[in-house]
Formats: C-alpha cells, sequence, structure tokens
C-alpha cells in the first residue's frame, strides 16, 4: 500500500482499481505515512501560508430538493432568509477590515436572486473591493448567466459534482436534477474562464470506495483549481437523517489522495470537518488542506443555515471567527495570511514543472 502512495506521489495518478484498494484498506499508519508526503507538496508549493475566504451565505431559499440538504425545498421546518444587497456589502466591509481578500457568495438556488440581482451585487462588491476575488456559489445555470457573472467581475466558481457515478447521483438527486447537467455546468464554467472548484460529500449514503475512486479519476480529468470536500453530516428534516455520517479519519484521508493528485489544488479543510471533530479543521491542514473559510454572514441568520445539524460557528461574530481559526492555524506552526490566495502558479515554488 506505502508502495501506492509512493507512485501518486511521484506520478500524481493512480488507476480505479489502485485508488480503490487504498481507499477500502487504509489504517491509520498509512493515514501518517499519507499525511507526511501530502504536507510536504503542500507546502512546496504555498510553504505554511492558511489562505482564508470571507463565506456569506446570502440565501437559505432553494428551489431544489437534494435529498442529503437541510436547505432543499421539501423541508418546511427550515427556517428562510434573504440578506439585501447592502446587508452583503456590510458583510464584505467588515471581512475587508479583518483581512479577508475573497469573498464567496453562497446560497441556495433561488429563483429570487434573478441574472439581473446577481450582476447589480457583483458589479456592486467588485467595484467596492477591486483588489478582491469573487466566488460564487449558486448552483446550476445556464451558460449564458456564468458567462455574464464573469464579464460583471466574478472570479471563481465553487460548484461541487457531488458525486462522478450517476447511479449514485441518482440515489442523492431527484429524478429531476441530472449528473450530466451538472457536469456540463463544470466544464462550462472552466472554458470561460472562472478558477473553478468541484467536490463532494465523504461518506454521503450509498457511497462506495468505488464511488470515490470515481470521483479522484472525475477530478484528475477535470484539473480543477479547487476541490471542497467534506464529511456528510445529517439533517434531522431530511429523508437522510437516520443515515450514518463520514467519517474523519476517511475524509483526511481523501485529503492526502487529492493533495498528492493534484499537487497545485487549493483544498479547503471544511466546517463540515470541524462539526465532526473539535480539531477537525487542524486535521484537515495536517492532512494536506491549505484553506479555511470562516463566516462572514450576519449571526441572527446563521442558525438558519442549516444544511446539516449540529453545525459549528454559529453563534460567532465574523471577528471572532477569523481570530479563532488564526489562532487554531498558529498552535499547529500555519499562519494566515491577507491575500486573495489564488491557486498557485508560480514556477518558483514547484520543484518540477511537470507536477501541474
Ligand atoms: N446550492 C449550491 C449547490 O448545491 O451547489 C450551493 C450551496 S450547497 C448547500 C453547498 C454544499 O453543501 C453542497 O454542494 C453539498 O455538498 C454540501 N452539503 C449539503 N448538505 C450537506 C450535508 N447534509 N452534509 C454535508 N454537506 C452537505
Ligand atoms: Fe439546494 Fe444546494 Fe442544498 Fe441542493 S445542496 S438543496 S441545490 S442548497
Amino acid at each position: 500500500m506505502r508502495a501506492l502512495i509512493d507512485k501518486l506521489a511521484r506520478g500524481h495518478d493512480l488507476t480505479a482499481e489502485e485508488y480503490t484498494r487504498l481507499i477500502s484498506g487504509f489504517d491509520a499508519g498509512l493515514s501518517d505515512f499519507l499525511f507526511e508526503k501530502a504536507r510536504a507538496v503542500r507546502e512546496r508549493y504555498y510553504g505554511k501560508d492558511v489562505y482564508i475566504r470571507g463565506l456569506i451565505e446570502f440565501t437559505s431559499y432553494c428551489k431544489n430538493n437534494c435529498l442529503y440538504c437541510g436547505l432543499r425545498c421539501g423541508n418546511r421546518n427550515a427556517q428562510r432568509y434573504r440578506l439585501t444587497k447592502e446587508e452583503i456589502l456590510d458583510c464584505c466591509d467588515s471581512g475587508y477590515a479583518l483581512g479577508f481578500r475573497t469573498f464567496v457568495l453562497q446560497g441556495g438556488e433561488d429563483p429570487y436572486f434573478t441574472d439581473e440581482r446577481m450582476l447589480d451585487i457583483i458589479s456592486a462588491v467588485k467595484t467596492r473591493y477591486p483588489d478582491c476575488a469573487l466566488t460564487l456559489s449558486i448552483g446550476e445555470k445556464s451558460r449564458e448567466s456564468y458567462q455574464a457573472f464573469f464579464d460583471a467581475g466574478a472570479d471563481r466558481y465553487l460548484l461541487r459534482h457531488e458525486t462522478a457515478n450517476d447511479e449514485h447521483y441518482a440515489l442523492l438527486h431527484p429524478a429531476e436534477m441530472s449528473p450530466r447537467n451538472r457536469k456540463r455546468c463544470l466544464r462550462d464554467l472552466k472554458d470561460i474562464g472562472y478558477q473553478v472548484g468541484c467536490g463532494f460529500m465523504v461518506g454521503s449514503p450509498g457511497q462506495t470506495a468505488a464511488h470515490l475512486a470515481e470521483d479522484l479519476l472525475f477530478i484528475r480529468e477535470l484539473r480543477p483549481q479547487m476541490v471542497g470536500i467534506g464529511p456528510f453530516i445529517s439533517q434531522h428534516d431530511t429523508p437522510f437523517a437516520d443515515k450514518p455520517g463520514g467519517t474523519l479519519e476517511l475524509t483526511l484521508f481523501l485529503l492526502g489522495l487529492l493533495r498528492l493528485t493534484l499537487p497545485y489544488v487549493l483544498l479547503p479543510a471544511t466546517t463540515a470537518l470541524g462539526t465532526i471533530h473539535p480539531l477537525g479543521r487542524e486535521k484537515g491542514i495536517l492532512a494536506g488542506a491549505n484553506v479555511v473559510m470562516p463566516n462572514l454572514s450576519p449571526v441572527s441568520v446563521r442558525k438558519k443555515y442549516l444544511l446539516y445539524d449540529n453545525k459549528i460557528c454559529t453563534g460567532d461574530e465574523a471577528a471572532e471567527c477569523r481570530n479563532c481559526l488564526q489562532q487554531r492555524m498558529k498552535a499547529i506552526g500555519y499562519q494566515v495570511v491577507v491575500s486573495r490566495g489564488d491557486c498557485c502558479t508560480n514556477p518558483s515554488r514547484k520543484k518540477n514543472q511537470d507536477e501541474i
């Protein structure tokens, strides 16, 4: 098994069968072996820097009905809210003062936020903060909409593919959502010129080691700038309320594999990881991640963006979240930096040009 990890570290590629073998057979010793290599690669590209993204959860309305998500339209108990443009700009103002140079606008697929309204918001944020990167995470749109958002100044787009396997996708989503369209979106986004993030939940219902291997192959082929992964955590008002969640160990192992598969990738240690273990985000960084995403949303709405149960940081002000993460990173020997934190394309940091 160590030979497979050595092979991945050297060539950044394994077959589906090899990934599956690693994922179904890993243990603590192999994890430590992997994490040491993943850290070395991460430090070669990004040093000990940790990038921060200011997450603004601006709407909890969603027209979709993904079976795993607390915001699904079928959840009559969900509390719905929308932030106004002024409230979003207020979040950016406090974020900028705290050293954030990337803002992530994330929400459900909310028909209220028409292209026209989104374009107005994007232009307003980029006019006020031209030195900041703006990331959108608002789901599946037409190529024309993505192009218009890009032309208005959006720099990055996060759209987890959720699972690369069509049968597994059908298990997690209602029939009207199609894996083909999700993948079409990702390819359009890349083609337009966005820095793109895909990703998946670890331990989602029905997921197998072979599915995860398919995810890694899909990611290897797409070559996104960012990959967001976190454990699946059940939400009590969804059809998956009683399903077990993804484990810390498997999520960390996949972070390590992702770092070796795409050495330059921006890899967040997610809030979901921090939710299933008090030191989840620190462990994520030590497994190869290099990004954290503190919450900039107003505290009054935090508890209403309940994708999953027991979500952390729902009561803390932005400054507290920011400082807390800074201390946590410092405690493990890493530093939060004031930077847009673009994907590393600086060859001076790369040992071999062919690693990309
Ligand atoms: N609506 C947009 C979309 O689906 O791309 C963006 C917001 S959505 C809430 C962001 C991500 O949350 C999803 O891509 C999904 O992977 C994750 N998520 C949803 N429910 C979750 C759960 N129960 N556990 C862990 N992650 C979850
Ligand atoms: Fe809506 Fe995104 Fe949740 Fe699906 S995952 S229900 S699209 S917010």
